[in-house]
């Protein structure tokens, strides 16, 4: 789920990408989505199922607005086939890998019969491809110093995938035993993921509502005019990024999310 930059990606892989042949374009509501596929017959209905999932995942990806330029949708054969076109390995969970203007996804059949979780993994996915031709150009994307926390932060909550990460409360457990999987994104990733998708997923969720998607979209907009992630946050939010990750923390730790449930005091 994760989104690199990979100047090796075409390279090397068990199946190339060039192995791919099979294409079909399927019109959504972010523009044009081009599913390449191997031509044998063992997935041989994945590029439907996949095309059906697109058209579910439209209304929740029509929130940041259209594309800019199509995305290729690789369909990798196994897990192998992608975790060797990413060059990760150990990364069991992992399913599907995004970048400017392509997502690698491990052919659904492989590991889902259920066509909500493919839906739901490719609003996460393309919300990542929106992102970075929000933000920047084919060739900067990856240099924008954007944290895995609004990276995936933005995925996740445009994908709606709150329900499968740790709650409020197992995170402030989790800063309480000494990680903090804002700051220590990086080297929590591999092995405690659930938790860096929760704390990146909360952040942005808190991000949202204590600033709106406007400035959500100030950020976007700060980078596509040169701007560095963080000038861009100071500029489209108002403090340092910092700052706000402190408070996301204080608000977990101090339990401030237990207020919002409360009731209204009444007389
Ligand atoms: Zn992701």
């Amino acid at each position: 789920m994760r989104a690199l930059y990979l100047t090796l990606v075409m390279t090397g892989c068990a199946t190339p990408l060039t192995a791919l042949t099979a294409h079909r374009q399927v019109t959504t509501p972010l523009g044009p989505i081009i599913i390449r596929s191997a031509p044998s017959a063992s997935h041989a209905g994945d590029p439907a199922i996949v095309a059906k999932a697109l058209e579910a995942a439209g209304p929740k990806l029509s929130r940041w607005g259209p594309l800019d330029q199509a995305v290729d949708l690789y369909l990798m054969p196994t897990h192998a086939d992608l975790e060797s076109a990413v060059r990760r390995y150990g990364y069991d969970w992992l399913r599907a890998w995004a970048q400017y203007d392509d997502v690698l996804l491990q052919t659904p059949s492989t590991w889902t019969t259920d066509e909500r979780d493919v839906a739901e993994l490719l609003a996460h996915e393309l919300t990542h491809c929106v992102m970075y031709q929000k933000a920047a150009t084919a060739r900067d994307w990856p240099k924008k110093g954007i944290p895995l926390w609004f990276r995936e932060g933005m995925a996740t909550f445009t994908a709606e995938q709150g329900y499968r990460w740790l709650t409020l409360e197992d995170l402030a457990h989790a800063y309480e035993l000494g990680d903090d999987p804002i700051v220590q994104a990086e080297e929590l990733y591999q092995s405690k993921s659930g938790a860096v998708y929760a704390a990146a997923h909360h952040a942005f969720t808190f991000l949202m509502r204590r600033y709106g998607a406007e400035g959500v979209e100030r950020v976007l907009y700060g980078m596509s005019k040169g701007m560095q992630f963080d000038p861009a946050f100071k500029a489209g939010i108002g403090i340092e990024t910092s700052q706000f990750t402190a408070e996301f923390r204080r608000y977990v730790v101090w339990r401030a999310f237990r207020g919002a449930r409360r009731p209204a005091v009444t007389r």
